[in-house]
């Protein structure tokens, strides 16, 4: 997602005690009834699940006295319990916002069974589902689950690394429209006004994109690329203007399916809604802000980020937040490539030294590394998970090269497509196409709490036609860096000279036919780093 909205500080997540890993969820099917009388929601959820281990199974919703879920009933099933026979979990207790059924009891459960539960609930969300009016006044009602939200309002296994496919049935208001994952598998009018629909996911996801939103929508459909349809859903007083802006999708989504592979989904919505980030990236249904419209097409970057994010952080997912860069610097720095595809070079440099400078403010003041797994998870949306961890991926390119880089990209995708990934697997796929140990690399940008600062010093020696460079490393911990230097005679004319700094202090020496009138470190913006270069006269 992109953080835009100052609003997401006041969320409060918790790290702890959100998932288990003794259960594998298969599937998902949600009932759900909205009204406009109250803000209350009514829930039939279907859970079918795989037991990994013989032990207590729970699921994730969150319930309180005020605001929050009651549930009603839960039970859990195994297919070679008979109906009309008493099931064991019938009874369930809901504490500490998770539902659990102690049906593991039973001698007759095994470990490998796939099991349903059954559970129905009401209430009104406290969060993850915002049910409020938008930007014109019009009631609307969105999921915003990321990163462990969904549990406000369905319940489910609220970790990122439990992928499941996931169905909504949805009972509302005639004059709403539902948009979700997936396709959809009916669209009925139903007596006193109401109307039923029902979207259906195929692909297994994190439940951080499963998505519902229901509003007054004007829906236009932009066009297929590659067979899969595009289309902009937003709210009818912004009709012409959003139809404009969000048709850039279908340019994107061309470059990215070409850049990286297939499209993991089988539709890409992109949709105006009421979620307290700037985009979120549902998968096949991306939500962005009520402000991201103003018919003018300002929001390319955003739409190619969340666009990019279908991809990485939907298909291909972290295994934990601590990776979260493997979202969010993806989607920052691929978003980039596609500005750099569109409007040249120069436009990639800009953004790169833009971020550059955030990156080192921010790592200088709060010493972080970019796997973070000490830090909360809303403060996990930094400048390390999106800007430095673009521009690691910024700086593996430049070490191997634009097509050994787009290999490599491909490669991780199609390995991890559907699954959960490290660091280290992005490591690994990255050194096997390269043919490189790139260990010191990925633990000096990614686990260090720190970038390089260089002081560099030249001075030219007539008789020898030649500049005698030292850089020293001035930061805590060594790197080991290429870093390129820009040598400018009197004429105009600009050598690069590229050296390997693997020490703390390093000298090099440099033919130069001329004393250089000027010498620029990184005229290419191909290293994360600050410092000074200065002539020793
Ligand atoms: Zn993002």
């Amino acid at each position: 997602m992109k953080r835009a909205l100052l609003s997401i500080f006041f969320v409060v997540v918790c790290l702890a005690g959100y998932s288990q890993s003794n259960i594998d969820v298969l599937h998902y099917k949600y009932e759900i009834e909205l009204n406009d009388k109250n803000d209350s929601i009514y829930g039939r959820a279907e859970i079918e699940f795989v037991l990994k281990e013989r032990s207590d199974v729970y699921f994730d919703l969150i319930g309180n006295a005020k605001k929050g879920m009651q549930v009603t009933y839960a039970t859990v099933r195994a297919k070679y319990w008979p109906f009309g026979m008493q099931e064991p979990g019938h009874y369930f207790e809901h504490t500490d916002n998770k539902i659990s059924t102690p049906f593991t009891i039973s001698s007759q459960v095994k470990k490998g069974d796939t099991l349903t539960a059954r559970i129905n609930y009401k209430g009104i969300p406290s969060d993850g589902l915002i049910i409020s009016k938008n930007k014109f006044g019009q009631r609307t009602f969105f999921s915003d689950n990321w990163p462990n939200r969904a549990h406000n309002w369905i319940p489910c296994n609220d970790d990122p690394a439990d992928k499941a496919t996931v169905e909504f049935i949805v009972t509302a208001p005639s004059h709403y429209q539902v948009i979700s994952n997936g396709l959809l598998v009916e669209e009925t009018n139903l007596a006193d006004n109401k109307k039923l629909t029902h979207w259906k996911e195929d692909v297994p996801l994190p439940t951080k994109v499963i998505a519902l939103g229901v509003a007054d929508f004007a829906v236009n459909y932009v066009g297929d690329v590659n067979c899969i349809p595009v289309s902009s859903w937003v709210f009818p007083e912004d009709r012409k203007d959003g139809f404009y802006d969000y048709a850039q999708a279908k340019e994107i989504l061309a470059l990215f399916i070409n850049y990286i592979g297939p499209f993991p989904y089988k539709k890409l919505a992109n949709v105006q809604s009421k979620t307290i980030f700037g985009g979120m990236e549902n998968a096949g249904a991306i939500f962005y802000s009520e402000n991201s419209i103003n018919g003018k097409r300002q929001e390319e970057d955003l739409l190619a980020h969340e666009i990019v994010h279908q991809w990485f952080g939907d298909m291909a997912t972290e295994k934990s937040y601590a990776h979260l860069w493997l979202s969010e610097g993806f989607a920052t720095y691929l978003s980039h490539v596609f500005l750099e595809e569109k409007y040249g070079v120069a436009k990639l440099d800009e953004l790169m030294q833009a971020d550059r400078e955030d990156v080192i403010a921010f790592v200088k003041s709060t010493h972080k590394p970019v796997v973070d797994s000490v830090s909360q998870l809303m403060q996990l949306l930094n400048a390390n998970s999106y800007k430095k961890g673009g521009w690691v991926l910024h700086m593996l390119r430049r070490e191997l090269g634009d097509s050994l880089f787009k290999k490599a990209i491909r490669q991780y995708y199609a390995s991890y497509a559907g699954s959960n990934a490290e660091t280290k697997d992005l490591q690994k796929v990255f050194e096997k196409v390269s043919g490189k140990d790139l260990s010191a690399f990925f633990k000096q940008w990614l686990f260090t709490p720190e970038n390089p600062t260089l002081a560099i010093t030249w001075k030219y020696d007539e008789i020898k036609k030649v500049a005698n460079i030292e850089i020293k490393q001035l930061q805590k911990a060594e790197f080991q860096v290429p870093i390129e230097l820009g040598f400018t005679s009197a004429k105009g004319k600009t050598i690069i000279q590229k050296l390997m700094v693997d020490s703390r202090m390093k000298s090099f020496t440099v033919p130069l036919t001329e004393k250089p009138v000027s010498v620029i470190a990184d005229p290419k913006t191909s290293l994360l780093f600050e410092g000074t270069v200065k002539e020793i006269k």
